[in-house]
């Protein structure tokens, strides 16, 4: 297996391990949520090159970043690798229409290919949209001039303040910079053939007066010339995430109510629906290789993504075994029961 232990990605991963997964490294890329590709039985694919991030948002569902508590692996896939299992993928479900969405469990600007990646996305045959989901702490005019000219056509970019003692606080990061960041912004909106989506994370009672200012802000620089100018995601508190103190989620209703009030206010769309503003359509999804409740044998093949979990491989796709103190040896031979399948992402338990 091979295992990075350069000091490259300290900065990204804190001192857990860093694995390089190659065609080499025998690990599939599909059956893990942490990396590699995710078909969930739509004409979107999702891609996640690399599982690291450089913020440690208060309130980040997978506990991501360098102060991470729960990971005890982060993962980087080779750009071969990915790319030729994505268009075996593109190929399966029909090469038309796709969407290549870079979205991942970190942010996907800690991977250091990926300008080529998204180059390569944009080269596959069928795929008619290139998007990417980043929280902008690693955007640069260069890197934009970049993933521009690469053929990015859409960027979902996460500004969850427009304050910058707040800002700072919710991204758990005392170098965070939300000036810097509304700057790259307003750089895509006024330069650049890539379509701008302003994504907050609405947080109740932390940032609630700043989401209608985040609002006017995305209007103001022109963003959503193609796709809507904003996607506000709703805090919702995940079991392995981190959840800010003090917090009541909103439900359902009191948050697309409360959408809807800005929709008029702003005259702008704010509730989203997949299909209508992004095209999104069933496909078919690939072969479900383990039904709910299969016994087998796997082999191991390193740490999983969060402590207690393994890494094993059966029928070519990743399986994460939890409740595992001990990492076995790569290549022991593990009796597994399969305990969830739900897109082909691959949780077992021993037996
Ligand atoms: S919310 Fe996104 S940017 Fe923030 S720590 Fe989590 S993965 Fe990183």
């Amino acid at each position: 297996m091979n295992e990075l232990h350069s000091n490259k990605f300290r900065r990204f991963s804190g001192k857990r391990k860093v694995v390089y997964v190659t065609y080499d490294s025998g690990i599939p890329l599909i059956g893990c949520i942490a990396f590699g590709l995710i078909d969930r039985g739509t004409n979107t694919i999702q891609i996640r090159p690399t599982s690291m991030c450089p913020l440690n948002c208060i309130f980040c569902s997978t506990d991501a970043g360098p102060n991470s508590k729960r990971r005890q692996t982060e993962y980087i896939v080779e750009l071969e690798y990915l790319v030729d299992e994505f268009r075996r993928v593109v190929r399966y479900k029909g090469e038309y229409k796709i969407e290549a969405h870079i979205d991942t469990v970190g942010d996907p600007l800690t991977y250091p290919k990926i300008v080529d990646l998204v180059q390569e996305l944009k080269n596959t045959k069928g795929v008619e949209v290139v998007s990417m989901q980043t929280h902008g702490y690693l955007l640069s005019e260069k890197l934009i001039d970049d993933l521009d000219d690469a053929g990015l056509d859409r960027l979902n970019l996460s500004i969850d303040s427009l304050d910058p003692e707040l800002a700072r606080y919710l991204s758990g990061t005392p170098t965070y910079d939300v000036e810097k960041i509304m700057d790259m912004a307003m750089y895509i909106t006024e330069n650049k053939r890539i379509d701008l989506l302003i994504a907050p994370v609405w947080v109740p009672s932390i940032n609630d007066d700043e989401i209608p200012k985040i609002i006017e802000f995305a209007l103001n620089i022109g963003a959503g010339k193609k796709w809507p100018a904003l996607g506000i995601q709703k805090y919702i508190p995940h079991k392995r995430g981190r959840k800010p103190k003090g917090v009541r989620p909103m439900t359902w209703k009191e948050f697309y109510d409360k959408l809807r009030i800005w929709e008029r206010k702003y005259s702008t769309k704010l509730v989203l629906s997949l299909s209508e503003d992004f095209g999104l359509h069933k496909r078919k999804m690939l072969p479900i290789k383990y039904k709910i409740g299969e016994k087998t044998i796997v082999e191991t093949l390193t740490s999983g993504w969060q402590r207690g979990e393994v890494l094993t491989r059966g029928k070519g796709v990743s399986i994460t075994v939890v409740r595992m103190p001990v990492i076995p040896r790569k290549g022991t031979q593990l009796a597994i029961r399969i305990i969830r399948n739900k897109h082909n992402i691959y949780i077992a338990r021993t037996y």
